[in-house]
């Protein structure tokens, strides 16, 4: 989620989930549909993995369809800031009446490996109504129908009261640290990406029984703040242990940490509100009821409907500030010296 942007440009996303949310149906496919899987399953097999891939042959590979559509080369450019690190930047002429709108998506896809996956991460593969593959729903998916559409927009000789810009950005899913992806463009073509303004990804399309149900509306983000604790000791044998063990320490304040994420005071704001609201005119019987029993005033935290929604991760993560442990990390210092005894792997991690 690219935080920054949505400040600068106080951008609005929208996803249009249901582009691929609906269970796939290869065999009834207009020849529209299939462009945009094939353009899928290209971006999808392209390991664009930020820290080992290839956004800027991703990026390219883009270009190309876009170019071959009949987009001039002024208007479909590709930046590379850094070996293997790739923008893509491509605008669809509108009559210029209104100021562009920016339609926003990330290459870049967080690691996959081989042996966690029952299937090649990097192959589209269609299963059961599903497509399976590392960035087929973050974010290549969207990546995809943007260009998709471009393609057909040209193709159709459609021309908007503005100019659409689709700008497919590298490194997102490491929050844009290297200042590679949006920022470098921000910082070095902003021209060519200013909008009035933009749909990134965030607010995904509900199903229900395979429907769309809602498009959700996501006007800002909640802000994430990492926090490392870090503890050390002195270490020792595994054969003479000591009251004082690092691993016991650590362990002790994960497990508070662990208990204090449900205490977060309860808190909605106006697009939460609104958000629930609406959910639950959607939503079945008791879930509604949860609900409206929850948004109504001050929430008792123990009671059942409170518990009961907050058992629901999308729900709970909506309710309140949340919490959680993601990454455990072991530096060993070993001493040279070996003992006798240097059994204990105990002792030594
Ligand atoms: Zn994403």
């Amino acid at each position: 989620m690219q935080r920054l942007f949505s400040v600068i440009l106080a951008a609005i996303a929208l996803v249009y989930w249901a582009y691929f949310g609906e269970p796939a149906r290869a065999q009834s496919r207009t020849a529209q549909e299939q462009l945009a899987v094939d353009i899928y399953k290209e971006l999808v097999e392209i390991n664009t993995v930020t820290e080992t891939g290839d956004t800027a042959r991703a990026a390219e590979a883009m270009a190309a369809r876009l170019r071959t559509a009949g987009f001039s080369e002024s208007d479909v450019q590709v930046f590379t800031p850094a070996p293997r690190k790739g923008n893509l930047v491509a605008r669809l002429r509108g009559t210029g009446a209104r100021k562009p709108i920016l339609l926003l998506a990330h290459l870049d896809v967080v690691e996959a490996r081989r042996e966690d996956w029952s299937v090649d991460p990097f192959k589209l593969i269609e299963k059961d109504g599903y497509f399976y593959g590392r960035g087929t729903a973050d974010d290549k998916f969207m990546a995809a129908a943007f260009v998709a559409n471009l393609i057909r927009y040209m193709q159709e000789g459609y021309k908007p009261d503005r100019d659409i810009i689709v700008a497919l950005e590298t490194d997102e899913e490491i929050l844009d640290r290297d200042a590679l992806g949006i920022q470098w463009l921000l910082k070095n073509h902003r021209d060519l990406i200013d909008a009035e303004f933009a749909l990134n990804e965030g607010g995904p399309v509900g199903l229900k029984n395979g429907k769309p149900i809602r498009n959700s509306i996501q006007t800002s983000e909640k802000v994430s703040l990492s926090y490392q604790l870090e503890v050390k000791n002195r270490g020792g044998h595994s054969s003479l242990p000591t009251k004082e063990n690092a691993i016991y320490r650590l362990a002790e304040v994960l497990a508070r940490l662990s208990k204090f994420n449900f205490p977060f005071p309860f808190k909605l704001n106006e697009t939460t509100r609104a958000y629930f609201e609406r959910t639950a005119e959607l939503e079945g019987e008791q879930v509604a009821a949860d609900i409206r029993s929850v948004i109504s005033g001050r929430p008792d935290p123990a009671s059942l409907s409170f518990v009961r929604l907050s058992a629901n991760p999308v729900y709970n993560a909506q309710l309140r500030t949340t919490c959680v442990a993601t990454l455990l990390e072991h530096h060993a210092r070993r001493t040279g010296r070996r003992s006798q005894g240097d059994a204990g792997a105990g002792s030594r991690r």
